[in-house]
């Protein structure tokens, strides 16, 4: 008997191909873990590829890709992706250390982005001044999206780039007010001094 389906199968590929492996020894993200690390790192190298297949993905989801091991250790390699990080972004502010982010609570594959800040990825901002905290705000406008996207081109930013490769409306994007403020607040010195001193800021909206 013959059997077409095992013979005409088509060759995959390696999603990632960069290393010298052209074995036809792929692998498969083996759980949610390995393919948030994976992914983590498609944002950080902007690879359309891995970002595609992240797309229309279900919550939880793992898509079906293929890879050689090899290919994806140098694909997920810490230090290269912490260089990219460090040429990318011009350091303003301790708040774009990646060490600093914790991979394990923030499974991004879900639909919506975790409750946390874009920009400081923390759930709640100590303020100061008022001694209370500060509540997160909802990505709700478009008009947000597009000033946060611009200010991320401009500081090539590219974790913040990588966040907005998916809508930020849709993925529900939460932010502090104050650092929404400071992340998109233009980098010239007048604009600068406008927008100092802006810690007192209202914060009641959160109900
Ligand atoms: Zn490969
Ligand atoms: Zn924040």
């Amino acid at each position: 008997m013959m059997q077409p389906s095992a013979r005409k199968r088509a060759r995959i590929d390696c999603i990632i191909h960069c290393s010298d492996d052209d074995s036809d020894a792929l692998v498969s993200p083996q759980d949610l873990d390995s393919w948030n690390t994976l992914l983590r790192a498609a944002e950080i190298r902007q690879h359309d590829p891995v970002l595609e297949a992240a797309k229309g993905l279900e919550e939880g989801g793992i898509p079906h890709i293929h890879y050689h091991r090899k290919c994806r250790s140098l694909f997920t390699m810490k230090k290269s992706l912490d260089s990219i990080l460090a040429k990318g972004v011009k350091i303003e502010s301790a708040s774009v250390d990646p060490r600093r982010r914790a991979s394990r609570d923030a499974p991004s594959t879900s639909r919506v982005y975790a409750k946390v800040c874009l920009f400081c990825e923390k759930s709640s901002k100590y303020m100061k001044a008022a001694k209370t905290r500060e509540p997160l705000i909802q990505c709700v406008e478009l008009r947000a999206d597009e000033k946060i996207r611009r200010a991320a081109t401009r500081k090539l930013n590219q974790r913040i780039l990588g966040l907005l490769s998916r809508d930020l409306v849709a993925a529900e994007g939460h932010y502090h007010k104050s650092c929404y403020k400071l992340f998109t607040k233009d980098d010239s010195p007048a604009a600068a001094r406008s927008g100092a001193g802006e810690n007192q800021e209202e914060s009641k909206g959160a109900r």
